[in-house]
């Protein structure tokens, strides 16, 4: 879709959204008059990963579990990955959400994910001096929608946690989706793809990152993101994301 018909679908959103009652972005039910734009069941059911979990990545192991196992989820990933926390399992409503917010815009949405990643973080995680980072998409892509939605999610993290927002990387077009992609393919397609912004590299050097983006699934991407950060001089990566898929949600 051009960028002119993907603006008027957007205007026209919009004004739908004030001329009609409004709806869950979860479950599309009504919604009493407020500032909220998620009802009260769609909000219990978007649940944080259960207990016991990876230190590194909060994936749950499942109990009985020797300690000296390997997380086959972040076994693979990275060094410069420090380690990734996320709000709550990819599971219904919790991928309408990021749906909604990859096309539909909502800023209310975005306000309430955002609150859901910060309350995911333990204060204890929030290294001293820590900048925020969105992970980037392609110039393309954020053509085609307006805005990068890793990027809205990371201004209002930012904004609550009152730490700096530095838009720090790019990502080059190319390498296609990541969708339907398998573990070792998407990261042979994602390797290389993110390029430092270079007058930012002293604003990273020896600090701590907090890097964010919506959703999480293999460590791919962040992976990547986070090999471009340390190559700038950050000192850790915390990965930041609002939900995460386990294997067998794909
Ligand atoms: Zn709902
Ligand atoms: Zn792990």
């Amino acid at each position: 879709m051009n960028t002119m018909k993907q603006t008027a679908h957007r205007g026209i959103r919009r004004l739908l959204h004030l001329v009609l009652p409004p709806a869950c972005a979860g479950c599309q039910a009504p919604l009493a008059p407020g500032p909220h734009r998620i009802c009260p069941r769609c909000r219990t059911l978007l649940k944080p990963p259960p207990h016991p979990r990876c230190l590194r990545c909060h994936a749950p192991r499942g109990t009985g579990l020797p300690a000296s196992r390997p997380c086959p989820e972040c076994s693979d990933w990275p060094a410069e990955l420090t380690r990734a926390r996320t709000a709550v399992l990819m599971a219904p409503p919790a991928d309408t959400l990021v749906h909604a917010l990859k096309y539909g815009g909502w800023p209310e949405l975005a306000t309430f994910m955002a609150g859901r990643m910060t309350g995911a973080l333990a204060p204890a995680e929030l290294s001293a001096g820590s900048l925020v980072v969105p992970v980037p998409t392609t110039p393309s892509r954020e053509r085609e929608r307006g805005y990068n939605q890793a990027a809205r999610l990371a201004r209002v993290v930012a904004h609550a946690l009152d730490r700096p927002l530095v838009e720090a990387l790019t990502r080059v077009d190319g390498g296609g989706t990541q969708v339907a992609l398998h573990r070792h393919q998407r990261r042979a397609n994602v390797e290389g793809a993110f390029r430092p912004v270079e007058d930012l590299s002293g604003r990273i050097r020896s600090r701590p990152v907090l890097l964010v983006d919506d959703v999480l699934t293999t460590g791919a991407t962040a992976g990547a993101a986070a090999r471009a950060l340390a190559a700038m001089g950050a000192e850790e990566v915390t990965l930041l994301t609002f939900a995460r898929a386990l294997p067998g949600d794909a």
